[in-house]
């Protein structure tokens, strides 16, 4: 498995499992499977309503805790400072944690403008040394540049929709300008369209591997972390075998030109 290096020195696997829309009771078993198959990176949210579930496969499970990446994000309904020091303490006790290893809050939500002072909670929860890494998902460049003039502490990831139809050229950018790791969230395109684009299956075809995989190794390629999901045991697998084989330059190049400009999620500066 790959790791990249944050900004503070931390190291983050290049590929993680992400658990959005697993329910809690199931969450358990699949991270399990997800161990068993080789993740050490999990991702989560308070939203996503199975940190109980993902923190029971932890506890369970016999990988050593300082090889696991955890990650968790704070809800937009917990936005402010003092209820995001709240929000963090249902999540780790949920999670069953003392230190995490990446806090993000979830979406700037810029109505409600208290990402300034959610921000300087999570400042101050990486200080007392609860967290080791702080981040931001969802944040466009003026958000970025408010958090970094306010406080002078610039988000060691920002965890943004990423992928071959959806690019975010301009936002990538602006990350390796910043010194900010881009994670991609619906690396896959959600499993849609993207999975059939016969630019897609050209190349998994030339190298014997599935679109998913293409897809997957064209992100690792650019430098992004990936947090592939799934519940079906052979496509958590599938997906996480993607550190044994290279596309050339003219194929990511190939990848590089599928971008159609369009989200599939919400758009940051109107979601509240
Ligand atoms: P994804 O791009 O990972 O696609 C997942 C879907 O693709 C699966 O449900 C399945 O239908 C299909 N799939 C998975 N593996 C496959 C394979 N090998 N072959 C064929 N089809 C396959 O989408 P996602 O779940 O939206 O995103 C991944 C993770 O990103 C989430 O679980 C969550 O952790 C995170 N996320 C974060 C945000 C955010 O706002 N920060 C938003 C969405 C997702």
């Amino acid at each position: 498995m790959n790791t990249l290096k944050l900004t503070n020195g931390v190291t983050m696997p290049q590929l993680g499992f992400g658990v959005w829309q697993v329910p809690d009771e199931e969450a358990t078993s699949v991270v399990a499977e997800a161990l068993q198959a080789g993740y050490r990176s999990i991702d989560t949210a308070a939203a996503y309503g199975n940190e109980s579930g993902v923190g029971a496969a932890i506890a369970q499970s016999d990988v050593d805790r300082d090889e696991l990446f955890v990650t968790t994000k704070l809800w937009n309904s917990e936005h402010g400072h003092d209820s995001a020091l709240r929000a963090f303490d249902e999540s780790m006790k949920k999670l069953g944690l003392d230190v995490l290893d990446l806090y993000l809050i979830h979406w700037p939500t810029p109505a409600r403008d208290l990402y300034v002072d959610t921000w300087k909670a999570f400042v101050r929860l990486q200080e007392e040394g609860r967290v080791r890494a702080i981040g931001v998902s969802n944040f466009q460049p003026a958000h970025l540049r408010r958090l970094a003039d306010e406080t002078g502490v610039v988000p060691a990831v920002n965890q943004i929709e990423l992928h071959p139809y959806f690019q975010q050229g301009e936002l990538r950018a602006f990350h390796a300008e910043h010194g900010i790791l881009t994670e991609a969230w619906s690396p896959l395109g959600q499993g849609g369209e993207l999975l059939k684009d016969p630019v897609v299956a050209e190349i998994a075809e030339r190298h014997g591997r599935s679109a998913a995989q293409v897809v997957l190794r064209w992100h690792v390629q650019l430098g992004n972390v990936v947090i592939p999901k799934s519940v079906t045991p052979s496509r958590i697998r599938e997906n996480i075998a993607v550190f044994d084989f290279e596309l050339s330059d003219t194929e990511v190049a190939a990848l590089s030109t599928l971008d159609r400009g369009g989200r599939i999620g919400p758009n940051p500066d109107e979601l509240n």
